[in-house]
């Protein structure tokens, strides 16, 4: 029995063709690259998108970099844009050795400094007149490992006296990310935010229903288990998650040999994406990551509350470090092992605005009660003390 009738369509590498419920954003990104996407004199442009897990920022700048470069090609504009996952590509040098691959351009990398290497990037684009947009993904790793590459790259093309040939679309699951940067960078930035918020149960049934029609043969997933879907995924607003427990159904359904997915499959599935969190869990944790958790129970178990702030967690973490005679990490640091805690599904972080002054994070724990993980991470922490 065939289930499936293009399986790829559901890999986390495809781009579809459209975003349901992200056409304005693309429209705005248009907006913003305009100058460059139609040629026209302007300055270098700085874009941050910005939103939680699986609200389509790394899909929606992909989409929007293949746009870019088609309408452009159309007006007869040479504009490239590079998308670098700068998770895995930390550093300036790692990046630009990356752009200068995907350029196919004969720029020796060896023997080359940072600025140099990034001197003869622009020398190249200058001679062929074509204009780069750099797609930063999860630029979080870059501004830890070298907080002075954004600034080289936003400065370089002011340094020059051409037309402007490089500008940044910087994407990062945290909006946190603004304050790491100095204040004039932050300065430029402000007016260009885009903040993608988490999908609503609508939306997200809009968008299985499309991802579905894609993927599967038609009548496979009835409209009871896109309804299972749509009302898992919901909860965490997350379109990775419902492409995920929709691939994974299938595959269920695939390998039983039946000819649809049935609603067991689904929650075998969910099962399978991201297990609830067991002990187990807890001992592969870092010990940092252990006093986070703690004092976010020691915040929730207090009052009445069912949501911290992050600044507020730092402070209460810190004072756990005191009692556990550590050292305190910095607060970038802190910032990557929530996500971290968060990927693995211990607590949730949720990003609410609060007027124009911008949004904060909020963190809060979905799933297992403040007080019994309170106990275990002291159990674990005592351990470590003897
Ligand atoms: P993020 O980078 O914000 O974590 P992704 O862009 O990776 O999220 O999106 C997660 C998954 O959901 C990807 O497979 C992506 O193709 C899909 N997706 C996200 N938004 C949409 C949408 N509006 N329409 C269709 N698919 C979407
Ligand atoms: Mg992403």
């Amino acid at each position: 029995m065939r289930i499936f009738k293009n399986e790829e369509k559901l890999s986390p590498e495809y781009v579809p063709s459209r975003l349901p419920h992200r056409e304005e954003e693309l429209n705005l990104l248009i907006t913003f690259f305009s100058t460059h996407i139609y040629g026209k004199k302007g300055y270098s442009v700085r874009v941050l998108i910005t939103g939680p897990v699986g609200a389509g920022k790394t899909a929606l700048s992909k989409l929007f970099g293949a746009k870019a470069e088609e309408i452009a090609s159309h007006a007869g504009v040479n504009l490239r844009y590079i998308h670098i996952n700068c998770k895995i590509h930390t550093t300036l040098f790692s990046l630009l050795k990356r752009v200068v691959d995907a350029l196919r351009s004969p720029i020796p990398g060896r023997g080359l400094s940072n600025e140099e290497l990034l001197h003869s990037l622009m020398n190249y684009l200058e001679n062929k007149r074509q204009t780069l947009i750099l797609g930063l993904d999860e630029v979080d790793g870059l501004i830890r490992e070298e907080p002075e590459a954004l600034y080289l790259l936003s400065r370089i093309s002011e340094e020059r006296d051409a037309v402007p040939r490089l500008s940044l679309l910087m994407i990062s699951r945290n909006v946190e990310v603004l304050n790491i940067l100095d204040e004039s960078t932050r300065n430029l930035l402000q007016n260009n935010v885009l903040y993608l918020s988490e999908y609503n149960a609508d939306q997200l049934r809009d968008i299985i229903e499309y991802r579905c029609s894609e993927a599967f043969i038609e009548g496979v997933v009835t409209p009871e288990v896109l309804s299972l879907i749509v009302d898992m995924a919901a909860e965490r607003g997350d379109a990775r998650y419902a492409i995920e427990v929709l691939w994974r159904a299938g595959k269920f359904a695939e390998n039983e040999g039946v000819d649809k997915v049935s609603p067991e499959h689904v929650r075998k599935a969910a099962a399978s994406v991201y297990p609830a969190i067991k002990r187990e869990n807890l001992a592969h944790i870092s010990h940092h990551e252990r006093l986070i958790l703690l004092a976010t129970t020691r915040l929730l178990m207090n009052g009445a509350k069912s949501h911290i702030t992050s600044s507020e967690l730092y402070s209460t973490y810190k004072v756990a470090c005191e009692e556990y005679s550590t050292f305190p990490r910095g607060y970038t640091r802190f910032w990557e092992y929530l996500q971290r805690l968060e990927d693995i599904g211990f607590i949730r972080i949720r990003v609410l605005s609060e007027g124009i002054r911008g949004r904060r994070s909020y963190i809060t724990l979905p799933e297992i009660p403040a007080s019994i993980l309170n106990r275990e991470l002291k159990a674990l922490l005592e351990k470590r003390k003897e």
